[in-house]
């Protein structure tokens, strides 16, 4: 029994195959092969967004609408174009991508009819963006601020219209510019929206270089991964549409499939079984690099 204290002990030898002795030998190495084995399958799961692996690659692609009652002036004045880059659904919908947008009530009262149509097509799910994009803390930025006694009413009008327009009631929401409280999550809370920030920006917000906006998304992308984009356009968001076509079919080529961010907060037990992202990961708060939206 000494002898077999010490692993792959050498000192049985010379061996008899009948031996018990030996019998012990080879069932020790035998489990210390397992072991070994076994630790070598634990490290690589660790690894497994950066392996090769059967396993189903997720991204959610997310597209705010935001809009203030400034932008909305200067759409009426003329001054800013539409504020809505049909281009990106367009291109959505051609490719079969699933989509989730965060639609502002302001936004959702200026194109109703495409909140409908946005509603109607079953691989695109719709999210509160808050009812104007000011922002629930001070110095979002330079978002307006939202006052206090506000809050609730932001929140709850953009439920209502967004309700009103697609028949289903919002059950995510994506705080303007990712600034909140804990106070304000437990207002979103109530209304039974899960609070939902992002993994990383795409980077597409006042940015006219499509292949930095490209290569930034690239770098960054992983399984468990949400994206922000913007949906307006104009020169909030110039290259939003030719980004999409540039990066959709190099992210399927690498085994990315699209799915809703309710799709991607299903399948989060999985996701941190294969170590992908954990659940805070997912409302981490990023914010815009440079966001003028007054
Ligand atoms: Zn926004």
């Amino acid at each position: 029994m000494e002898e077999l204290q010490i692993p792959f002990a050498l000192k049985a030898a010379p061996y008899n195959l009948f031996s018990s002795n030996f019998e012990e030998l080879t069932m020790r190495r035998i489990l210390s092969i397992i072991l070994f084995s076994a630790i070598c399958l634990m490290e690589a799961n660790a690894n497994l967004p950066f392996l090769p692996s059967e396993r189903p690659k997720k991204i959610a692609l997310t597209f705010d609408a935001c809009m203030t009652t400034g932008m909305l002036k200067r759409i009426e004045s003329g001054t800013d174009p539409a504020l809505y880059n049909a281009a990106i659904v367009d291109f959505l919908r051609s490719e079969k991508i699933a989509a989730t947008f965060f639609i502002t009530g302001l936004w959702a009262e200026k194109y109703p009819n495409v909140v409908k149509e946005l509603a109607a097509e079953p691989l695109f799910e719709i999210g509160n963006h808050s009812f104007s994009h000011r922002g629930f803390v001070d110095n979002c930025f330079s978002l307006p601020n939202l006052p206090e006694n506000e809050k609730e009413s932001d929140i709850r009008k953009s439920q209502e219209i967004l309700l009103r327009l697609t028949g289903k009631k919002a059950t995510l929401f994506r705080f303007p510019g990712g600034c909140f409280s804990q106070s304000d999550q437990g207002l979103v809370k109530n209304y039974g929206l899960t609070v939902v920030g992002w993994s990383f920006a795409s980077g597409d917000a006042f940015n006219p270089n499509t292949n930095a906006i490209v290569e930034n998304v690239l770098e960054k992308a992983r399984s468990g991964a949400i994206v922000v984009f913007h949906l307006s356009g104009g020169r909030y968001a110039p290259k939003s549409a030719e980004v999409l076509k540039a990066i959709v079919p190099e992210l399927k080529k690498r085994g990315f499939e699209f799915v809703t961010v309710t799709a991607l907060l299903k399948m989060n037990s999985q996701s941190m079984i294969s170590g992908v992202m954990s659940p805070d990961e997912k409302v981490k708060i990023n914010r815009y690099p440079s966001v003028r939206m007054k």
